[in-house]
């Protein structure tokens, strides 16, 4: 030591240490660099003005987390250094103040020597400037070297500080840009393009892909790769990401590549690929900014999730209210069946629609207003299997390919829905809905079906009620005849559009016999098979009616009496003949029209009923025509 102090004594006289430890002051500095306090820019003008003056080059780190990074270049030395090493190199962890430090301990090509002199704000190191000197030096001129220096250490220090928050208010600039589009737009691919040229812009030379999971339409300037599973290159990574939400960080070759999850609020929508074109980390600061970015992606598509979410079920909701609503104002069944089966096709976009009502005998009826198919002669046997299934678990049936499963076959179809309609806990009947592709309906369909015939069930059971009790009102009981009641109106009406008609009233001819000899039942039974030879006959021309007891009638509408008695001789024939055991009747005939005045329904009955009389008075088992 003690040749070098005579070596600097030798070398410098006072006048040369003045000059090196003191070749400019604050006030050159600033005016050299037009006032222009930017940590970066300060700097250059620090070290070129140095390299001027002194004819040596100085290096300057900024510390950022656990490195330094190097703010003036030179190629022979490293642009970031770990801490820990720069510690090292020192033998010390504070690094507190400034000293002499061999080129060789931390930049392995140097071999030179530098005084090094470290810069804290608030007791955080900031930046570390290094001095090249020619040889160690005393203390003496370390000092009078640290007094010079520190003259300039609260310049750096604002500048410093100015920086950050330059630096800091463009990273929130950028970030403010994005949230005003995330908040001014439900489509998450303008976010999405919007945060890919956020990192563009805060990371020049940075590549962007994003990983999505869900289909997303492409933007132009979006690079989205398909989030994929499985062995690719790098995807363990990603999958790490993707489901643990930890960002994850990879050093590769010359690339440093940032996995960063697209977060939201119930999961990871995604991840984005950064490709950063160098190896070192990226402070902690930087690596928040992007995880800000990325959430805010998240966000948005999670948003646009929730939001086609909402307006499905909004759909939903709005299908079921519209059905309750048709529900109510249908009063028929037939009508009810019309409007549900249009309302699956048109929302499910079902090629098939069948209502089919389960009857206590094990035979199914097939409603009107279900679809063609369900109305073909060999439908009820291709289903049998799932009615049978259906009568057994009354659960709903989802299936995708028809062909894999054992519930019967249709030809040409693929995906079916079945949903049972179940009214107080009884089991009414089932709806299907067929398509010809594979896995058409959605699980969404089959849900929205259910939830459907739910709400109908109960409009079409009491529909199927009221037509039921409206049946039996206009029907005899024992011979399924129209009733009494049903004829007179019917009668009343033809009256009053049509141009004619005739009336037919028929008594079996001792018929207090047949109950004597053979009972009342097989009496019943006589008047049953004349009702069906009568219902035969007068199927699409007339009315077949029980007028009371062993008395029936028949009205033909728009029917010349000629006509009449000709239906009436056909009649007499076949009673006589298919009737066991055998009977007569006897026949009344009147008619309404232009040749007669009967035109009132009484007088129509009582000349039916003068007719009647005669031909029991004239000998039975035939018919007269009260002219
Ligand atoms: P005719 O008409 O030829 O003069 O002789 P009749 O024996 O048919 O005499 P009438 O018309 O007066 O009697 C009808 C009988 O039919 C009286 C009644 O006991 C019987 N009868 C009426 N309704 C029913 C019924 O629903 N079932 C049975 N088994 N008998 C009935
Ligand atoms: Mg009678
Ligand atoms: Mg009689």
């Amino acid at each position: 030591m003690g040749s070098f102090i005579k070596g600097l004594a030798m070398l410098f006289n006072d006048q040369d240490l003045k000059r090196l430890f003191s070749p400019f002051t604050v006030v050159e500095l600033l005016k050299d660099s037009e006032f222009d306090i930017e940590l970066h820019s300060l700097v250059d003008t620090f070290s070129s003005y140095y390299e001027r003056t002194c004819n040596r080059s100085i290096l300057v780190y900024e510390r950022q987390d656990d490195h330094l990074y190097a703010l003036t270049s030179n190629v022979t030395i490293p642009s970031i250094i770990e801490l820990s090493e720069f510690g090292a190199a020192l033998q010390q962890t504070n690094y507190e103040s400034c000293c002499f430090i061999h080129g060789d301990a931390l930049f392995a090509s140097s071999d030179k020597t530098y005084i090094m002199y470290p810069v804290y704000l608030n007791g955080e190191l900031i930046l570390v400037f290094f001095f090249p000197v020619v040889v160690e030096n005393t203390n003496t001129s370390l000092d009078d070297y640290k007094q010079w220096f520190e003259s300039f250490i609260p310049l750096l220090q604002k500048s410093y500080v100015y920086e950050r928050r330059k630096h800091e208010s463009k990273r929130r600039e950028i970030l403010l840009q994005v949230m005003k589009k995330f908040h001014s737009t439900m489509m998450s691919e303008d976010v999405l393009h919007e945060i890919v040229e956020a990192i563009h812009e805060a990371f020049p030379g940075y590549l962007v892909y994003l990983l999505l999971s869900q289909e997303s339409k492409g933007k132009d300037g979006i690079p989205i790769k398909p989030l994929l599973y499985g062995n690719e290159v790098g995807s363990k990574v990603v999958e790490h990401a993707y489901v643990t939400g930890e960002i994850q960080i990879v050093k590769r070759k010359d690339k440093l590549t940032l996995f960063v999850p697209l977060r939201g609020k119930q999961g990871v929508y995604g991840v984005m690929e950064i490709k950063a074109p160098h190896t070192y980390q990226l402070p902690k600061g930087e690596v928040e900014f992007i995880q800000m970015l990325a959430d805010t992606g998240g966000n948005a598509l999670e948003n646009a999730e929730l939001y086609q979410q909402s307006r499905h079920l909004i759909q939903d909701l709005q299908l079921i209210n519209e059905t309750t609503h048709q529900l109510n104002e249908h009063r028929r069944l037939t009508d009810i069946v019309y409007y549900m089966t249009s309302q699956i096709i048109e929302s499910f976009g079902a090629e098939e629609v069948g209502f089919i009502l389960f009857q206590d005998d094990n035979e199914v009826r097939m409603l009107e207003g279900s679809t063609c198919l369900f109305h073909e002669q060999l439908i009820s046997s291709q289903l049998s299997p799932l009615f049978a299934k259906m009568r057994v678990e009354k659960e709903p049936i989802y299936i995708g390919e028809l062909e894999l499963y054992d519930i019967g076959r249709i030809p040409g179809f693929q995906s079916l829905l079945a949903v049972p309609m179940i009214h107080n806990q009884k089991l009414t009947g089932m709806v299907i809905a067929l398509h010809q592709e594979p896995y058409h309906f959605t699980f969404g369909h089959f849900k929205l079906l259910q939830s459907m015939i739910r709400h109908s069930t109960l409009a079409m059971t009491n529909s199927m009620l009221h037509e039921e009790l409206e049946r039996l009102v206009i029907t005899d009981h024992l011979t399924e005849l129209y009733s009494r009641n049903y004829l007179d109106e019917q009668i009343q009406s033809s009256m009053e559009k049509d141009q004619k008609g005739t009336f037919l009233l028929i008594d079996i001819d001792d018929f207090k016999h047949i109950n004597d000899t053979y009972g009342h039942q097989v009496g019943d039974q006589v008047i049953i098979q004349v009702a069906t030879i009568l219902k035969d006959m007068t199927i699409d021309r007339g009315i077949a009616a029980r007028w009371g007891g062993e008395e029936l009638a028949l009205y033909l509408p728009e029917t010349y009496v000629e006509d009449g008695r000709q239906l009436a001789e056909k009649i007499l024939f076949r009673i006589k003949q298919e009737s066991n055991p055998s009977v007569t009747v006897s026949i009344g005939i009147s008619y309404w029209g232009e040749s007669s005045d009967s035109s009132n329904l009484n007088q129509l009955f009582q000349r039916a009923d003068q007719s009647l009389y005669e031909a029991k008075e004239t000998g039975k088992n035939k018919f007269v025509t009260n002219e």
